[in-house]
């Protein structure tokens, strides 16, 4: 058994035998504890080098010496590459009292002390080294990899016991649709560390249930047309929740900063100097018709998208079918949407898909084109949330080619289901298209 203990190297001189690239790590960790490093060795790879010649460390080119090179040394880093220098070095080390390290890789046998492998850990309230200790080195590595990842998926409880002293912090974390496993693991991390979680109606919900039953959850999920916490009270509850010391994450559903209010919480916050960290998530804009097989762009058939909120007025957007309009928040007012689309100059027989509940179990997609597709919604009921898909990339549906695509009267309405399987859950995913 070792003793594992952290060092004060500052200011402190350390020698280290050999300068090939095994030993280039450990020099650079040792600058980092601003150790003065003095390194022996004939030769030396680029690296240790160019902090030669940027006298970050001094080096002895020459074979190492014996006893005279260790004196004064804090610590011994060995590695050299010949054996017989390297337990020369060891040796003099213990005869000096001086413990020596070996370097990953190289013979340990007669060192006195070992390095163990490391990684730090950022959390929202400080970096964390863990340091892993066995005389099994890969062990040791492959130990101290499983704990970084462990720590980067969030699956680790990392918040505080008690409330920090000063101002918390808050992140708004896209949470991505629909479906909870689209959450960055940027986004899981910071769920970990959170004492608080403000959630959105679209958010990933399915995330909630697994967090620690201290964690508190307040629900402003916004029904259209029943806005239950008005924005500013909304930005109000994140700025008090962090001035009273705690970590909070704002789970919202897509991405933060596409119609999703973002920027105007962001604001709210840094107006009173409460630091916020923006998580990108996958918008809908792009991951639900992709979820209905419509890539937005696509070689030959569309060069460009716009996402544009179909809550108010279209502003202009390219007339020709070959640029993507994508209406987020479009079903209330899609039949105003597609006349003024129409009005603006698109052809009457420019596809259409509406995708409701996208990387949903119940998602449903229905095709039609700008003429007709305000009356195949209103036969099947489309309802929200759903994203409006308007140019020639929705051929590229699977379904698009299998129905009939003459204006027909509403009231001829015909459903079709497709489904497709899901690899990683094993359910399938079902899709009524109706025309
Ligand atoms: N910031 C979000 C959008 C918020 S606006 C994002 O980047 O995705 C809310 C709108 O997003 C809804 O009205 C709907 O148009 C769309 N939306 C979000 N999730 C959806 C889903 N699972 N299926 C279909 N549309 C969705």
């Amino acid at each position: 058994m070792t003793l594992p203990v952290g060092l004060d190297l500052d200011g402190r001189r350390v020698v280290v035998v050999g300068g090939g690239p095994t030993v280039v790590p450990v020099v650079h960790d040792l600058l980092a504890a601003r150790a003065l490093v003095d390194l022996v060795a004939p030769w030396v790879c680029e690296d240790v080098a160019a902090l030669a010649v940027r006298d970050e460390i001094g080096w002895h080119g020459r074979e190492y010496a014996g006893c005279t090179d260790l004196l004064d040394a804090w610590l011994v880093v060995v590695g050299s590459d010949d054996v017989t220098t390297d337990t020369a070095a060891h040796t003099d080390a213990e005869r000096l009292r001086t413990w020596s390290v070996a370097v990953p890789g190289t013979s340990s046998d007669t060192a006195t002390a070992r390095l163990p492998r490391t990684t730090v850990a950022t959390t929202p309230d400080g970096a964390v080294t863990v340091a892993t200790h066995s005389p099994d080195d890969l062990l040791a590595l492959d130990v101290t990899r499983a704990v970084a990842l462990h720590l980067e998926t969030g699956g680790v409880d990392l918040r505080r016991r008690s409330p920090r002293p000063g101002t918390g912090w808050v992140a708004l974390v896209g949470g991505g649709p629909g479906t909870d496993d689209l959450l960055t693991t940027r986004g899981r991390r910071l769920l970990a560390a959170a004492d608080v979680v403000v959630a959105d109606r679209l958010a990933p919900r399915a995330v909630l249930a697994h967090l620690p039953a201290t964690v508190r959850v307040i629900d402003v999920g916004k029904e259209p047309g029943r806005h239950t916490v008005p924005q500013e009270a909304v930005n109000d509850l994140l700025v008090a929740e962090a001035l009273a010391g705690r970590g909070v994450v704002r789970l919202k559903g897509g991405d933060p900063y596409v119609l999703g209010r973002g920027g105007e919480e962001r604001l709210a916050c840094e107006a009173h100097g409460i630091p916020v960290e923006v998580v990108p998530g996958v918008t809908s804009a792009v991951a639900v018709p992709a979820a209905a097989g419509i890539p937005v762009t696509h070689r030959g058939v569309a060069r460009g998208f716009t996402v544009v909120t179909g809550h108010d007025e279209l502003p202009a957007v390219p007339p020709g079918t070959d640029h993507t309009v994508v209406l987020l928040m479009g079903v209330g007012r899609l039949a105003r949407s597609a006349a003024a689309l129409l009005a603006a100059g698109r052809p009457a027989d420019c596809p259409v898909a509406v995708i409701e509940r996208g990387l949903l179990p119940d998602q449903r997609v229905t095709v039609g084109t700008l003429g007709d597709i305000a009356a195949a919604a209103a036969v099947v009921g489309v309802a929200n949330p759903a994203v409006v898909v308007i140019g020639d990339v929705v051929r590229l549906a699977p379904d698009w080619d299998t129905i009939v695509h003459e204006v027909e009267p509403a009231h001829s309405e015909r459903a079709r289901s497709t489904s497709w399987s899901d690899p990683l859950r094993g359910r399938w995913v079902g899709a009524a298209v109706s025309r």
